[in-house]
């Protein structure tokens, strides 16, 4: 039998695998990416990201090209009618996020693939294994074994040093595992149409239509597409449905027709909920729909696990390269967990608003939101469990654990997004002076450790120094307004903490080395 090694074996080549093995390509790191089919998968599915993912998949996608694949809607609003077209609930989209994307992006999944794929497979450390189905997973002491079946029906073996289950949600690797698994038993089965309509749409980028008789979700499908989401009503099977006759039918009310519209592709999805209670186990993890479900109605699921593959990629670096014990392993669970769940219950209070199909029901609905008694929907989560600077109560950093900042820069001759002109990694930032200058030694030598930069970002560029411009002023203003001078940003781009005087930007460097010094022995921390 044929063998080969790997430092990273990637089971499946969804939207997950192929971040993750871009962020450890780029790395160096040898991957092994095996994908069971020969080609990549058509049917449609995710639709809508928010800006943390635009600005994760710029490690994957350069943004020039990431801009094109998008139906932008910054500023808009998602609302949610019932029946009669009244307004239920109103979600504004932020014209730019904090991530320096607009707050809500519409696109065709097989199209982002399709250049994520071209990084992916452009990198020299990373093959890519078409036709190739993972079909038994050992682990052992030093590596994990994973015996892979070619399409010809001949078996080789892998040896991996580590293995990232991205098989999505009928995942080998997480079978292998052995872990509990939480489901929420929401199932809704739903009928997905995306089209390409001949000349303009004129519907709103999206929007939800409670409607008992038929609830539905109207949204973009990305530049030149729409997609309509039709739940599956108790008395419908979903191959009557899924005809062609019935589908234009479903369509017509919305004008949309054989002579102005093309239907792209259909199929029909039960929407799930749930998620593996634990992620690692041993030199094995699981990440996007291997490790949790989540309903569609806030366009989150692959955006939670692009959040895995970020979260992931930079502790394997670490372990890979031998600078961390394997424990930091752990935090990915510990960190990611929590705010997906956080994630899918958002979903879910927008599933359950959508899926009812009683009159009744409905009605108490409606009449709950007009008369106020509908909680809130809840504010989109923030880290809150790992390596994040956790002072005592009275000192708490409001930042650590919420997004970065990023905005365009001026950087040696170069003017775009910071992560495109700087790069990304652990980064320090302040507006006031090199944070560098007030660190010492031994504190410079664990930033090494960590390939950490020091930046200062200023509104003028400075003969001599080399500093990033801040070209908007809108870096000056996120200080100012989060009344900090100075910011530790993590690789997958969340705060580990904040400031308010630069000065004080070695203690936080002390929490960092102090949060550290159990994963990786060099570190020394200063008392
Ligand atoms: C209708 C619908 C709408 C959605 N809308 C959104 C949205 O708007 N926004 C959003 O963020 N998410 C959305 N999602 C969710 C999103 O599509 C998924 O979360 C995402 O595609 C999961 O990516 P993945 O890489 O984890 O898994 P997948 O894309 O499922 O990839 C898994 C891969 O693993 C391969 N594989 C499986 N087993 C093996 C094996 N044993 N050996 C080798 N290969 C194997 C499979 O062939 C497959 O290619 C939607 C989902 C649906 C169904």
């Amino acid at each position: 039998m044929k063998k080969e090694y790997v430092d990273v074996a990637i089971v499946g080549y969804g939207p997950i695998a192929k971040m993750l093995g871009s962020l450890l390509g780029k790395k160096g790191w040898k991957v092994g990416i095996y994908e069971k089919f020969v080609e990549p998968y058509r049917l449609p599915r995710a639709v809508a990201m928010d800006d943390e993912i635009a600005r994760i998949l710029q490690g994957a996608v350069p943004s020039a090209k990431l801009e094109k694949l998008f139906d932008a809607a910054g500023g808009e609003m998602y609302n949610w009618y019932n029946a009669d077209r009244e307004l239920l609930l109103s979600i504004p989209f932020e014209k730019e996020g904090v991530s320096g994307w607009p707050g809500e992006l519409f696109f065709n999944q097989p199209s982002l693939e399709k250049e994520m794929d071209q990084t992916c497979s452009n990198l020299s450390s990373v093959r890519i294994h078409y036709g190739s189905e993972v079909i038994d997973i050992a682990e052992k002491e030093e590596s994990v074994e994973l015996t892979v079946k070619e399409h010809s029906g001949e078996e080789r073996k892998v040896i991996a040093n580590y293995t990232v289950g991205c098989d999505g949600a009928n995942s080998i690797v997480r079978e292998h595992m052995e872990h509990t698994v939480t489901d929420l038993n929401f199932a809704y089965d739903f009928l997905v149409v995306d089209i390409i309509p001949k000349g303009k749409s004129e519907l709103p980028v999206i929007m939800q239509i409670c409607d008992p008789t038929r609830p539905t979700t109207v949204v973009s499908g990305g530049p030149g597409r729409r997609r309509w989401e039709f739940m599956v009503l108790p008395n419908e099977s979903k191959e009557e449905i899924s005809q062609e006759e019935y589908i234009w039918k479903l369509l017509e009310p919305w004008n949309h027709t054989p002579e102005n519209s093309i239907v792209e592709r259909t199929a029909v999805y039960t929407f799930k909920a749930l998620w593996v209670d634990n992620w690692r186990k041993g030199r094995t993890m699981i990440a996007g729909d291997a490790a949790h479900l989540t309903p569609p109605f806030m366009g989150q699921g692959m955006c939670s696990g692009i959040r895995d593959a970020a979260n992931l990629a930079w502790k394997l670096d670490l372990v890979l390269k031998g600078k961390s014990n394997e424990d930091i392993l752990d935090t990915y669970t510990e960190e990611r967990k929590p705010h997906n769940q956080k994630v899918v219950h958002a979903a879910l209070y927008l599933g359950e608003m959508i899926c009812v199909n009683d009159p009744k029901k409905a009605k108490e609905r409606d009449d709950a939101f007009f008369s106020g008694k509908v909680p809130p929907f809840p504010a989109f989560p923030i880290l809150t469990d790992g390596i994040l600077y956790q002072p005592e109560e009275e000192k708490k950093d409001n930042l650590a654990g919420k997004l970065s900042f990023q905005s365009k820069v001026g950087y040696q001759n170069k003017v775009g997004l910071f992560d495109d002109v700087v790069g990304t990694g652990w980064t320090i930032i302040s507006p006031v002076q090199n944070p560098r200058e007030l660190l010492s030694n031994t504190q410079l030598q664990f930033l090494n450790e960590l390939d950490a930069t020091c930046i200062e970002i200023s509104s003028v560029e400075e003969d001599g120094k080399d500093t990033v411009v801040d070209v908007t002023g809108k870096y000056s203003e996120y200080f100012e307004e989060n009344g900090i001078e100075a910011v530790i940003i993590r690789p997958d781009y969340y705060i580990f903490g904040s400031t308010s005087e630069v000065s004080k930007v070695s203690d936080l460097v002390e929490a960092l080395a102090s949060q550290f010094k159990k994963y990786m022995n060099t570190v020394t921390v200063q008392s």
